[in-house]
């Protein structure tokens, strides 16, 4: 099977062979239909050929055969002549019977071999003997032979003349004219004449007598043939009335040709019409491709709905933020799989809004539960689906997922309430201050009076003077704690001095087997022999120890004894001290290690996210370094260099 690319990429070919072929047969067709006409115009012309020559032969015939007839007569009543058989009188007797019955015929001259008519028979209108008729006879019992007159052009009227020798004791000789034209109209059939012009010429073809036809001669289809005479030449021509043949000469091949043409025309424009249709088609199938591609590339979710809320159409968006393919979805109704059980009431309200048509075109905020489980908070917005016609056929639902802007949001609404809370912890430091300020007189005042009241008291009050030792103690005590409330709240430069690290560890030690007793929580501590002392502010050093112990030792809480091991160590490291927090607790998620030292980054509900970033500024401060590894096997270790 062809991919539909592929189908695509042949359809123009097959849809170009198509019409050539389509092509090819209508021109076979009209090559065909155009050889027909040709070979039937063609055989028209030939029939039409044929039938003048035949036509002329006839003709031709029908004269020679009337000439024939006739010269057989005049030799018969020569011959009765010549044997005394016919006389004078009965020969004007036979020769009116003659030209009575033949009308071509126009007069008959018996003379003697002086030339006189002994007897004259036809059209003699002054009675006188022609002399060509004188020279014809002469001239045939000279040759003793019959003989045709020549004819002539000019001789007027146009007449033939035949004589038979008489000859014996009383020679002489018989001549008969014809008239040319009667010759025509009494021997030429009237069918024939009617479609032919008929000519009688000389010898040489120069016309003698011409017999018209019903209509002009065209020319076209001719023929001439002689005329055996002996004595004279003469040639009868025919031309026949007939035009040339038309190509189309019938209404049915007219009928076809025009068919075809219409038929070559339609299939023109069919092809035209189709290849708009194919561009239009290619266009549409693009703008199909485009449209598609937008539609898979959108983030935002697109769902239809039809009048009776069942889901027509889902986008590849929505499919992702709902985790469900669309074939699960397509066709269903209210309730759907990703809708939150708790929402269901409000849905189910706005559903029957949507469906009465009563639904704002105003976004709502709703969660949506992924296939997967979390949850996808979401702005939706609904507006009327209409078709071409402008009537309404469902809802068109265009679905944000909004959860991470939420999260941006929830976290800005953290970050100020930890900044509210830090402002209320600069508060408390500067009431300390003040607190431990307006403090510290009267407790040195109590010191004083202690002091001197023990200087009063003799020796044997012992029980007093325990009593005055014990207040001056506590007042000591209670000026120490306030002093040390100061130092750590009070904003003061940081002060650098040469220091042993392992002394910050001894002052830090108790503190933090302090916080670790309260979880069961085991503290070890290696502290190496060749380390060398470093320019640093001990009071921050212990703060970043106290910081770093204290995270772990949260993290380890509540885990079973076994892990609940903190490991403290310091090394040498070059020409420095690398120092090591090393806890075995929960660890930290790979995702969250890159924000440990951002400011105000927690996990914990009361946590202020600030312990790592006053860390590490205090580690720069002193030109080292600290960072974040996780422990073999699980839990947190966190590493700093010192110079
Ligand atoms: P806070 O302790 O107030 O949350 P910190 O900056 O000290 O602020 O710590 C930031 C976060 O780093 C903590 O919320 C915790 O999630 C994580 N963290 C720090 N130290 C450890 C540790 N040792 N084990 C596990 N998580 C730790």
């Amino acid at each position: 099977m062809s991919t539909p690319d592929a189908t695509a990429m042949h359809r123009p070919y097959r849809f170009a062979f198509t019409w050539s072929m389509l092509l090819v047969v209508s021109v076979l067709l009209l090559g065909v239909l155009a050889s027909l006409l040709w070979l039937g115009y063609r055989n028209e012309m030939s029939d039409r050929n044929a039938q003048v020559i035949t036509d002329t032969l006839w003709a031709k015939q029908s004269i020679e055969f009337q000439l024939r007839r006739h010269a057989e007569t005049l030799r018969g009543l020569a011959q009765g002549i010549e044997r005394g058989q016919v006389a004078p009188a009965d020969l004007s007797a036979k020769l009116r019977a003659l030209i009575g019955s033949n009308h071509e015929i126009e007069r008959v001259v018996w003379m003697d071999d002086a030339g006189r008519a002994l007897a004259a028979e036809g059209n003699y209108p002054s009675g006188a003997v022609a002399p060509a008729e004188r020279a014809l006879a002469a001239d045939v019992l000279q040759r003793r032979r019959e003989l045709y007159g020549d004819v002539a052009v000019s001789n007027h009227p146009q007449v033939l003349r035949f004589a038979v020798p008489i000859l014996g004791d009383r020679p002489g000789a018989l001549v008969l004219t014809y008239s040319l034209e009667g010759l025509l109209n009494e021997l030429v059939p009237w069918w024939l004449a009617r479609e032919n012009q008929v000519t009688l010429a000389n010898a040489f073809g120069e016309p003698l007598v011409v017999h018209a036809a019903a209509s002009p001669a065209r020319g076209n289809f001719t023929h001439q043939t002689p005329i055996d005479m002996p004595g004279a030449g003469m040639m009868l021509m025919t031309d026949s009335v007939q035009d040339t043949p038309r190509i189309l000469p019938h209404v049915m091949s007219g009928m076809v040709a025009a068919l075809t043409l219409t038929l070559i025309g339609s299939l023109v424009l069919l092809w035209r019409d189709m290849r708009r249709r194919a561009q239009a088609e290619a266009r549409l199938s693009e703008e199909l491709a485009f449209r598609q591609a937008m539609e898979d590339s959108l983030v935002t979710g697109l769902r239809a709905r039809d009048l009776t809320g069942k889901v027509t159409y889902v986008n590849p968006g929505f499919c992702k933020m709902v985790g469900f393919e669309p074939e699960e979805m397509i066709g269903h109704s209210y309730p759907m799989p990703f809708y939150d059980p708790v929402k269901i009431p409000a849905i189910r309200e706005r559903f029957a809004q949507m469906l009465a048509g009563t639904i704002t075109s105003q976004g709502h905020e709703t969660e949506f539960v992924h296939r997967d489980g979390h949850r996808v908070h979401v702005l939706i917005h609904e507006t009327p689906l209409l078709d071409a016609k402008g009537r309404q056929t469902g809802w068109m639902s265009s679905i944000l997922d909004i959860t991470e802007r939420r999260k941006v949001e929830e976290l800005n609404r953290q970050q100020q309430e930890k900044l509210q809370a830090s402002s209320r912890l600069v508060t408390m430091g500067e009431v300390a201050t003040t607190l431990s300020h307006e403090l510290n007189q009267p407790l040195s005042a109590i010191m004083s009076y202690a002091a001197g009241s023990l200087n009063l008291v003799r020796d044997e009050e012992s029980s007093l003077r325990d009593a005055l030792c014990k207040i001056q103690q506590q007042a000591q005590r209670a000026g120490q704690i306030i002093r040390a409330v100061h130092d750590f709240v009070r904003r003061r430069d940081p002060r650098k001095s040469l220091c042993r690290i392992a002394d910050v560890f001894d002052a830090t030690l108790p503190l933090i087997q302090l916080q670790a007793r309260k979880w069961h929580i085991r503290v070890e501590c290696a502290v190496g022999d060749d380390l060398p002392s470093v320019e640093a502010d001990a009071m921050m050093l212990e703060q970043v120890l106290l910081n770093l112990t204290r995270n772990g030792i949260e993290s380890m809480s509540s885990l079973p004894s076994e892990r609940k091991l903190l490991q403290l160590s310091a090394r040498r490291a070059g020409e420095g001290i690398e120092v090591a927090v090393i806890d075995h607790g929960l660890g930290i998620a790979e995702e969250l290690a890159q924000q440990l030292f951002t400011p105000f980054f927690t996990t914990k509900p009361e946590g202020m996210g600030m312990g790592l970033n006053i860390c590490r500024t205090a580690i720069e401060f002193h030109r080292g370094h600290l960072w974040y590894e996780p422990t073999p096997g699980g839990g947190a270790t966190f590493r700093f260099t010192l110079q």
